[in-house]
C-alpha cells in the first residue's frame, strides 16, 4: 500500500499516530450497501491492493445490479437482469445478500444486523436512497415504484398486458417509465403537480425540451394536476377527476436511505443525507459514506 493509496481509514490511523509504515495490518472492511457505489468501493480497494477483508452487505437477496437498465431493457424485457459483471469470489469479497443493516454501534466499530452484529474496522455507508411513497397509498393494489430488480420484474407484466397507466410525477422516472410504456403499447397518462416536467431538478430552459418526451412517445402530460387520492382502479385528482388506471406508478424522488442510522450518532443533514467531509469522511471514526 503505497502513500499515495492509503487504506480506508489510515488517514484517521496516522492522525491518531497508530499507522504501522511498511507493515499493513490486515484489517477488516465493511461496505454497507450493494448498489454502484458500494460495489464500486469493493472493487476499488483489491484495485488498490488492500488486502484485507471485504465484505460487501446488501439487503436485497439479488446479486448486485445496475439500476438504469431497470427502467429500459428489464422493463421491456429485453434482458433478464443487469447484474454488475464482476467476479466478486475472485477478487476474495465476501457477498452478504439479504442482509439488511439495522443500527450502527460506532463505539464498539459494529455494525448489526438482521442477521447477527458484524465487527468492522472501517465501515463505508452506501446504502443509496429509497424512492419517496405516495401517502395512503400504501395498501392499494396496483400502486407500483419503479427502484428495484423487484419492482421491475413486478411492472413488466403490466406493460405486457399493456395496462392502462397513471404515472405520477413527471421526474426522471416518469419519463423513462412513460416512454418504456408508451413502447409497450401502454396508454400513459402523466400526473405533474407543478408546472413543468423535472421541477425542482433542472432549470426552465434546459427542461423545457424534455416536455416533448412526453409527446413524442405519444403519452399525454397534465401539469399543474395533483393526486388526490388513489383508489383501486383510478387516481383522483384534487378537483375531483378520476384517471381510470389498471397501474400506477409514482416517481416522485427519492431520499437517503439512511434511516437505521437514527440513533448512531452519525450526523445526518436536513434531507437525511450523511455528512462527510472531502474525504468521505463522516464525524464518526473509521466510518466512511459512498454514492
Ligand atoms: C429505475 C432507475 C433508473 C435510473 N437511471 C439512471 C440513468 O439512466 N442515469 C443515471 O445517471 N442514473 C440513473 N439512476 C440513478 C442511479 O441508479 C443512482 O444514482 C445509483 O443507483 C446510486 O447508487 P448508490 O450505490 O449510491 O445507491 P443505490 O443504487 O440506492 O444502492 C444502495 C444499495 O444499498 C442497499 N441498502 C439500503 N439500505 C440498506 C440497509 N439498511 N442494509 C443493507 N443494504 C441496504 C439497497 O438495497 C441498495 O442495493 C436510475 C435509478 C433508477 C432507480
Amino acid at each position: 500500500m503505497s502513500e499515495q493509496t492509503p487504506e480506508p481509514g489510515q488517514a484517521q490511523e496516522q492522525e491518531h499516530g497508530r499507522t504501522r509504515q511498511g507493515a499493513p495490518q490486515p484489517r477488516r472492511v465493511v461496505v454497507v450497501g450493494a448498489g454502484m457505489a458500494g460495489v464500486q468501493t469493493a472493487v476499488a480497494l483489491r484495485e488498490q491492493g488492500f488486502t484485507g477483508t471485504v465484505t460487501l452487505i446488501g439487503a436485497e437477496p439479488h446479486q448486485p445490479y445496475d439500476r438504469p437498465p431497470l427502467s429500459k431493457a428489464v422493463l421491456l424485457g429485453k434482458a433478464e437482469g443487469s447484474a454488475f459483471d464482476v467476479d466478486f469470489e475472485a477478487l476474495g469479497v465476501e457477498l452478504r445478500l439479504g442482509c439488511a443493516a439495522l443500527a450502527v454501534r460506532t463505539d464498539a466499530h459494529a455494525l448489526d444486523t438482521s442477521e447477527g452484529p458484524v465487527p468492522y474496522d472501517v465501515l463505508v455507508l452506501a446504502t443509496g436512497a429509497e424512492p419517496v411513497r405516495l401517502p395512503g397509498t400504501e395498501d392499494v393494489p396496483g400502486v407500483h415504484l419503479l427502484r428495484t430488480l423487484d419492482d421491475a420484474e413486478r411492472l413488466r407484466p403490466v406493460l405486457a398486458g399493456q395496462q392502462d397507466v397513471v404515472v405520477v410525477g413527471a421526474g426522471w422516472i416518469g419519463a423513462e417509465f412513460a416512454t418504456a410504456a408508451r413502447e409497450a403499447g401502454c396508454a400513459v397518462t402523466v400526473v405533474e403537480a407543478a408546472g413543468r416536467p423535472l421541477a425542482g431538478v433542472l432549470p426552465a430552459e434546459v427542461a423545457a425540451p424534455m416536455t416533448a418526451w412526453y409527446a413524442d412517445s405519444g403519452a399525454v402530460l397534465r401539469t399543474h394536476a395533483r393526486v388526490a387520492a388513489v383508489e383501486p382502479g383510478a387516481v383522483v385528482l384534487d378537483d375531483g377527476e378520476r384517471l381510470p388506471a389498471g397501474a400506477v406508478v409514482v416517481g416522485i424522488g427519492a431520499r437517503p436511505a439512511t434511516g437505521w442510522l437514527a440513533g448512531s450518532g452519525i450526523a445526518l443533514g436536513e434531507w437525511g443525507e450523511v455528512l462527510a467531509d472531502d474525504r468521505l469522511r463522516t464525524g464518526a471514526p473509521d466510518v466512511y459514506a459512498v454514492g
